[in-house]
């Protein structure tokens, strides 16, 4: 059953409110908070680094959305901070929720200088003991892998650090996951822990093309005095943006995962374009060479299961020699059809003989469930704005996943 909640009515008033003249306070880091509160004249030079804290207090642990619910700033400087500044979240244009218990949705932000409002997916995915939020880091994609339906969207453009951050601001407000009130020891989170534990940069976008604003998100979401993540429990995913993997480990830290999809040039060439740019001796010799790799560290390599592309025994035996010497974990991930996809899943007796190959080499190799199919919450189905599917395309869609592989 799909549940499909039109919020639109309800959030009206805060969209009303981002008003996007007014600077962000989300996304800046803390030298450039100071920065914004002093030159704006609302917070004088002295007081900077004071109300800093507090703000980053009530943002990041409180998770607070109006500046009217921080009571231990007086009223004055509350109507000052906004009267200059915004903090409020984007409109959340739809929530579904999956008989899975999967969410996704479908935000909207506000213009960008004199751009267009932008739409954006993110999806939370609940599992025993964790809870995986998957965020966006561009609206649409420039690169063109021929499996994902994010790559037919063309880039409209990066998602600025607040917009990245928003998107799980935003999903803990509606999944209740933040801590209602503080006490003198701190804030209350809830008892059986955080509802996000986990998040992946492996919605829409290629994150490593928007390098600056995903790395100074992810810095604050691993903030230890704010959202306090573990960089162990953030994965960035990127298709192979050789020149920036080296700068992800140093400068982010987080656990890297790489779409490898293929042990062949000829054949990633087809797959995943990149690859022309950065090829496989370049892809692997930069993993090689990730900071802080180790076999308590290891980087993930993603592999789509495409029938009769990528999945005979040949194609394990390869993936496994190609791989050699690298601490990697595999994920195979079923491919999830999307109309006008040229590719079939591969066929589940398959799957299940290329992971065995795979485990008995020594790998860890889990084959991905997808989530959320219901509601078009699977890698690589996310395609947002105007171009969101018509009924009838969802029907056919529907049927085209009945008649491959429904409950893989
Ligand atoms: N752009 C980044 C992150 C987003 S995609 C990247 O490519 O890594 C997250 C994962 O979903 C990638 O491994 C991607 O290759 C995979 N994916 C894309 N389309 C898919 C599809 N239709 N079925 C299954 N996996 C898909
Ligand atoms: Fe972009 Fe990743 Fe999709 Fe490739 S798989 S088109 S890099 S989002």
């Amino acid at each position: 059953m799909t549940v499909s909640l039109d919020l639109t009515a309800d959030t009206t008033r805060d969209a009303l409110r981002a008003t996007p003249a007014k600077g962000e306070l989300i996304g800046l880091t803390r030298e450039e908070l100071a920065e914004a509160l002093i030159t704006s004249g609302v917070v004088p030079e002295r007081q900077a680094k004071m109300r800093v804290q507090q703000l980053w207090h009530w943002l990041y642990v409180r998770g607070v959305s109006d500046f009217a619910d921080m009571f231990n700033i007086s009223k004055d400087l509350r109507a000052e901070l906004a009267k200059h500044f915004t903090i409020s979240r984007p409109e959340i244009v739809e929530e579904q929720i999956s008989s899975d218990g999967t969410r996704k949705w479908l935000f909207r932000f506000p213009p960008r200088g004199a751009g267009r409002p932008v739409e954006i997916e993110t999806v939370y995915i609940p599992e025993e003991g964790r809870g995986t939020l998957c965020i966006s880091s561009q609206v649409g994609c420039t690169l063109t892998c021929s499996f994902c339906h994010t790559g037919t969207q063309k880039l409209v453009r990066n998602l600025t650090a607040e917009e990245i951050l928003a998107q799980l601001l935003t999903a803990r407000d509606r999944l209740g996951d933040f801590p209602d009130r503080d006490t003198p020891a701190g804030a209350i989170v809830p008892a059986e822990g955080r509802k996000v534990s986990n998040i992946v940069m492996m919605g829409m976008g290629e994150p490593l093309y928007n390098f600056e604003a995903v790395k100074k998100a992810l810095l604050i979401a691993s903030d230890g005095d704010g959202l306090a993540l573990s960089k162990r429990r953030i994965t960035l995913s990127t298709s192979g943006v050789v020149p920036e993997i080296f700068r992800t480990g140093e400068e982010i830290g987080v656990m890297l995962a790489i779409s490898l999809h293929a042990t062949n040039d000829d054949l990633r060439d087809l797959l995943v374009p990149i690859n022309k740019k950065f090829p496989l001796n370049e892809l692997m010799d930069a993993c090689r060479k990730y900071p802080g790799l180790s076999n308590a560290r290891r980087i993930t390599f993603e592999y789509v299961m495409l029938k009769d592309i990528n999945d005979s025994l040949e194609d394990a035996k390869a993936l496994v020699k190609l791989l050699k010497g690298v601490p990697a974990k595999i994920n195979l991930i079923p491919f999830n059809p999307w109309p006008g996809s040229n590719y079939q899943c591969s066929d589940w007796e398959q799957i299940e003989k290329f992971a065995d190959y795979i485990n008995q080499a020594g790998y860890a190799s889990p084959i991905r469930t997808p989530r959320g199919r219901d509601i078009l919450a699977a890698c690589g189905q996310l395609k947002s704005e105007s171009e969101r599917l018509k009924k009838s395309e969802r029907l056919a869609l529907e049927a085209m996943m009945i008649a491959g592989h429904g409950e893989a």
